[in-house]
């Protein structure tokens, strides 16, 4: 029998999971009880965070999906809901970068950045709101970013990130009746290969970029994926009811 106060088990779906932050956020709630959806573009990527799940004692599932695409999604959906049933924890999670001023962005680079950081959250929001309804209970986290405060070369980016606050607020006020809250996290700059990337890009070694990082971090280091993770379980424990519409931001130091 289940103690009282034990949290009780939900499916959690995490999109862009196979490695960096939403990976450790596939851990995190898995090591707090619950079943996880591991979502990613490539199913196989996916080996390493399904391991993890299993190693907590809860089942997985490797789901193959583009967030940004309406059918990939609602089969992505459909799939999850047959293996370990309906998601009542979402986490949109996946996002892209494509860097450049505004003066050199391609209408493609603002397009692939809008459709998977922001209408990617749409969709799949939008696409388990049935089951969660049904459950009277749901936990949405939306992941944004610092760079919703503004960032150089990062225009398509910003306003996307931005664009998931407005959203986010949005969305808490239509399902909070339902028993769903839906809030978001903001992180500065984590340790992924997403941030290797930008180093990279710019002709730098990643150590120097932290280096960079680090004059406007004021607790001394830069953000690790389980940071993110941890503010992300706050706002998914049943515990958090009283919490919608907000964005966290987790960045080392005052923002937002
Ligand atoms: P990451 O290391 O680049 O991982 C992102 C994951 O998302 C990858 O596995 C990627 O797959 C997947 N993905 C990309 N497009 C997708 C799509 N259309 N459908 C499904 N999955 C897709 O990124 P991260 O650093 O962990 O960032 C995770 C989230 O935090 C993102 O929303 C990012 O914007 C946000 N964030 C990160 C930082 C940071 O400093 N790292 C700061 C602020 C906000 P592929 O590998 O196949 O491309």
């Amino acid at each position: 029998m289940t103690a009282p106060d034990a949290p009780a088990r939900r499916v959690a779906l995490v999109t862009g999971a196979a490695r960096g932050i939403g990976a450790a956020i596939a851990g995190r709630l898995a090591r707090d009880g619950h079943d996880v959806v591991v979502l990613d573009l490539d199913a196989d990527a996916c080996a390493a965070t399904i391991a993890t799940v299993h190693a907590c004692g809860r089942q997985a599932l490797a789901l193959a999906a583009d967030v940004s695409d309406e059918r990939s999604v609602a089969m992505a959906i459909e799939a999850a809901t047959a293996a370990l049933g309906a998601p009542t924890i979402l986490v949109n999670n996946a996002g892209v970068l494509r860097d450049r001023t505004v003066a050199k962005m391609s209408l493609d680079d603002w397009e692939t950045v809008m459709a998977v950081n922001l209408r990617g959250a749409f969709l799949l929001s939008r696409a388990v709101q049935p089951g969660m309804r049904d459950a009277k209970w749901g936990r949405i986290v939306n992941l944004s970013s610092t760079a919703a405060l503004g960032a150089f070369g990062e225009a398509n980016y910003a306003a996307a990130k931005a664009g998931i606050q407005g959203f986010t607020r949005s969305l808490a006020l239509e399902l909070g009746r339902y028993g769903i809250t839906v809030n978001a996290v903001a992180p500065g700059f984590v340790a992924t290969d997403m941030t290797r990337a930008v180093a990279e890009r710019n002709g730098m070694t990643f150590a120097a970029m932290e280096q960079e990082m680090l004059k406007s971090i004021v607790v001394g280091r830069v953000g690790a994926p389980d940071d993110i993770a941890n503010a992300v379980a706050f706002f998914t424990d049943a515990r958090s009811d009283f919490v919608t519409g907000q964005t966290l931001y987790v960045a080392g130091a005052p923002r937002g």
